[in-house]
């Protein structure tokens, strides 16, 4: 486990389709934001992120305790790149951007076409039969 403070404002959220984004979540994309160099600061926990770097460059830090994605350093400019899902309650913030497309998983579609829960689904078993008579 771990945790960390902000100290520069949040801002909305960009969501990357590229398939680095797509390995590195087992997902269609990765929901985050950045904050300058100093936006942040370790409160514990820092000696359990570990990171993992591919050959291109491009770097993934996690927790090895509780396995989830945690900030790192970006490559361009003085940023830190920061995944969403480490924010708590409400930040009164959204998603505004999304890049990549071109790289964008073929499965992945608009939301206007999709079956949408604003919670999980009631029934599981219908849930379940509706994926598989929605196929195309
Ligand atoms: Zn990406």
């Amino acid at each position: 486990m771990f945790s960390l403070k902000f100290l520069d404002e949040i801002s909305n959220l960009y969501q990357c389709h590229c398939s680095l984004c797509q390995k590195a979540t087992g997902s269609s994309s990765c929901s985050s934001f950045v904050v300058g160099i100093d936006g942040i600061k370790w409160i514990s926990g820092r000696k359990n992120i570990t990171s993992f770097t591919k050959e291109n460059g491009f770097q993934s830090d996690f927790c090895k305790t509780c396995g989830s994605p945690v900030t790192n350093k970006m490559s361009i400019g003085e940023y830190i790149w920061v995944p969403a899902g480490l924010l708590e309650g409400n930040a009164g913030i959204s998603i505004v951007a999304q890049i990549h497309l071109n790289s964008k998983a073929s499965w992945e579609v608009e939301l206007e076409n999709q079956m949408t829960y604003l919670d999980s689904p009631s029934n599981i078993e219908q849930f379940i039969l509706s994926l598989k008579k929605s196929k195309k």
